[in-house]
């Protein structure tokens, strides 16, 4: 064979550079593309994946590939279809290809682990007619297990019966493993579906077989999770497959339970998993054994056998945006998918993303619409109180304290909605003005108590609580503002015999603390919750009736323009929780700018009116999602550093003769210009069309940067800060 079949292209999960060539020993099979294999690199070795395996180099100094991973005629570590997935995205967020495969394979994956499904610790009797009368502990064992099919090793054991016996029985064939995916029935049936749920099913079957991207649009609680259900046993009974993404915050094990209810053989990914399931899960998913995938973010790179359906629920949710590294949208990454595979994509929110709804407008996406509430319960109530002329008791205004009373009294139940952890987001002297700081950020310290602390919410470093002023040596040190603890505080104060619950990330470690917590209060008694987003996601409250706002001027003032966008989300699905058939609900929002026509608008026109309001000015300011934008942020200990790096690359850009198609604004300080020690500037492109977007950002990429200086790309940026 000659020199030039022998080479193959490898992608090396390195920074810059990504693919080298490599030869392949004569002893070697020549690996697939797609193939993992293990290659010198530099002083040490590395598993790469083999991108291509024709590549004609006639250099004979290559260095040689050192082993294959996957074994000849397996199924590569990576299918064709996630390795041109892994392609597009290398090009469009200009990340080393190398490093975005590193991505799409789980992390057992990229060590090198061997592909095996282990089997399941389940067991059947498989020789009814066995029978062994000098063996009488047999006979119990098979009796056992006749009355309890699929039943697990460690049940056998809690039975009194030994693994021994067992194995006894195993190596006689009379007991046999079990598959208990194939054995698990559905244990519920369809809900009748609403005539507007029946609708947007039959679009939704339609579009199977072809490449189509459907936004629901449904209001909290019209029935969006059962339109899901029911479109996916569409694609279940064609024998194909279906991946379901949610939110982060949403995928808990009554999220699981749901899907599984109906359809027993669906897998789960997730973060909190150890990297075994992930894989095991990763694997059954290709070879076909789970009928639907659900996980969060990453589960978008789950290879499947026959995937038909790819559904993105709560589709506005930040989470979707990976934040660091490879800042890809999992969003804007199954529409890729959906689009390769001719399949469809449905994108499910009631407070859809301002880039869905603009797609939408312009015919790209079918608009579907669920504008009642599922079982006719009915859309709450909104008022707004104007803090100006307000009495404040603890943070509370007057009007809202005789408010939630007065719902309370109703035996109803109260949602005390902030978006702020801790007891108050700002410590201040009274004499000087002082306020504490962190000493690695450009950032206030939010006190906490139990234990008394101050914490930064950006580095996370503790300190103690000051007992005097930095600056003036004075004592009076107040806090100021109001976090959940201290709403929590003053609740308990205020609605004395009434239980309150505290939800937000310092009270709610776990799933298990979550579900008692929901457990109690959903038995129904009168009580006050107070949280943050946590409570505005996923979860169902069908007694809260009353639900307060308490600072929602925050966002609507911040300098993000993503900043109105997400309020109004957040205020619309946390309003989402109250009220249901025989209950409606009343949202109650404080504001020191009570004509704020975001405000205004959103409780005017609702969430459709205020995107139509916000995506005109997004317009008119040329931003995205009608203009296309990257960020380019760069930060280092020297700020000098970071700001000449970011300089360099204006000159670079303007030096590519492109001002009538991309402006480009900075460097500036980042909204946080210090963060952990590091002082941090960025560059903003806005560019007419997406392609010279992209033909800057390639130019850019290039550029060398000091080794102290960390920076990025960050293509349709979701933060702004
Ligand atoms: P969403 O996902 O839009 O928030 P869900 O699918 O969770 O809404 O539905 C909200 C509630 O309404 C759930 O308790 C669900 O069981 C119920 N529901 C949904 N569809 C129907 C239906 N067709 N008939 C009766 N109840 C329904
Ligand atoms: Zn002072
Ligand atoms: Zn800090």
């Amino acid at each position: 064979m000659s020199n030039h079949n022998r080479v193959i292209q490898v992608a090396v999960p390195r920074p810059l550079h990504s693919v080298y060539d490599y030869s392949v020993p004569t002893d070697m099979p020549l690996p697939s593309v797609g193939c993992r294999v293990h290659v010198p690199f530099g002083r040490t070795t590395t598993l790469g994946i083999c991108v291509n395996n024709e590549v004609a180099n006639p250099h004979s100094r290559l260095k040689p590939i050192q082993a294959l991973v996957d074994a000849e005629n397996s199924e590569p570590a990576v299918s064709a279809e996630l390795l041109d997935l892994a392609k597009w995205m290398s090009a469009y967020y200009h990340h080393p290809l190398g490093e975005v495969l590193a991505t799409v394979l789980p992390a057992a994956a990229r060590r090198g682990a061997e592909f095996a499904i282990t089997p399941a610790d389940s067991w059947q009797v498989s020789k009814t007619e066995y029978a062994n009368p000098r063996a009488p502990r047999q006979q119990q064992l098979l009796d056992f297990l006749m009355t309890n099919p699929h039943c697990t090793g460690a049940d056998i054991i809690a039975a009194g019966f030994s693994r021994a016996l067992l194995n006894k029985l195993v190596d006689l064939s009379v007991v046999v493993r079990s598959d208990p995916l194939a054995a698990a029935d559905a244990k519920e049936s369809h809900l009748p579906a609403s005539a507007e749920q029946k609708l947007a099913i039959e679009q939704i079957s339609h579009a199977l077989g072809r490449f189509q991207t459907l936004l629901l649009e449904g209001v909290t609680g019209s029935g969006k999770t059962e339109i899901y259900l029911q479109s996916i046993a569409n694609v279940l009974t064609q024998g194909g497959q279906a991946l379901v993404l949610v939110p982060e915050i949403a995928l808990t094990p009554q999220t699981l339970a749901r899907f599984q209810r109906r359809f027993p053989k669906t897998g789960m990914l997730h973060s909190a998993l150890t990297d075994n399931e992930r894989l095991q899960t990763w694997l059954k998913s290709r070879q076909g054994d789970f009928d639907i995938i659900l996980g969060t973010r990453s589960a978008i790179f789950t290879p499947c056998k026959n995937l038909r359906l790819i559904i993105v629920d709560e589709e506005h949710d930040s989470s979707y945006k990976q934040q660091d590294g490879l800042r890809y949208s999992a969003r804007d990454l199954a529409a890729k998918r959906a689009q390769a595979l001719s399949i469809p994509l449905l994108l499910g929110s009631a407070t859809p993303s301002l880039e869905s709804l603009y797609n939408a407008k312009r015919g790209r996406y079918q608009h579907l619409r669920l504008l009642n509430r599922a079982g006719g319960a009915q859309m709450p109530d909104y008022h707004v109180i104007d803090m100006r002329n307000e009495n404040v008791l603890h943070g509370l205004s007057h009007q809202l304290i005789n408010v939630i009373r007065r719902h309370l009294d109703a035996a109803g139940q109260v949602l005390i909605y902030l978006n702020r952890r801790g007891f108050a987001p700002t410590l201040l002297c009274q004499s000087c003005g002082w306020q504490s700081h962190c000493s690695d950020c450009d950032a206030k310290l939010t006190l906490h108590q139990s234990p008394p602390q101050m914490i930064c919410h950006h580095c996370n470093l503790r300190f103690p609580v000051p007992q005097q002023c930095d600056n003036c040596g004075h004592t009076a040190l107040l806090p100021i503002g109001l976090g959940t603890q201290r709403a929590e505080e003053s609740a308990r104060q205020l609605f004395k015999d009434t239980p309150v619950y505290r939800i937000d990330r310092d009270t709610t470690r776990s799933n298990k603390q979550l579900n008692a917590q929901l457990e109690q209060i959903n038995r129904g008694e009168p009580c006050v919750l107070v949280g943050t987003q946590m409570l505005a996601k996923g979860h169902h409250f069908p007694n809260v009736t009353l639900v307060a706002v308490i600072n929602a001027d925050a966002g609507l003032l911040s300098p993000d323009f993503r900043a109105p966008e997400r309020t109004a989300q957040l205020i619309v699905q946390v309003a989402g929780r109250a009220g249901r058939a025989d209950r409606p609900g009343e949202v109650w929002i404080q504001s020191y700018q009570p004509d704020n026509p975001l405000l205004t608008t959103l409780i005017e026109s609702g969430y459709s009116g205020f995107a139509n309001a916000e995506l005109a000015s997004r317009e008119t300011a040329q931003l995205p999602p009608t203009t296309p934008m990257a960020l380019i942020r760069a930060e280092s200990e020297n700020p000098q550093l970071a700001k000449n790096f970011l300089l360099r690359c204006k000159v670079q850009s303007e030096s590519l003769g492109m001002e009538t198609d991309i402006s480009i604004m900075g460097p500036v300080p980042a909204p946080i210009g210090r963060m952990a020690k590091r002082h941090r500037f960025q560059l903003m492109l806005i560019a007419t069309r997406r392609s010279a977007l992209h033909h800057c950002l390639k130019a850019l990429n290039q550029t060398s940067a000091p080794s102290k200086l960390r920076w990025s790309i960050d293509v349709d940026p979701y933060d702004a800060m």
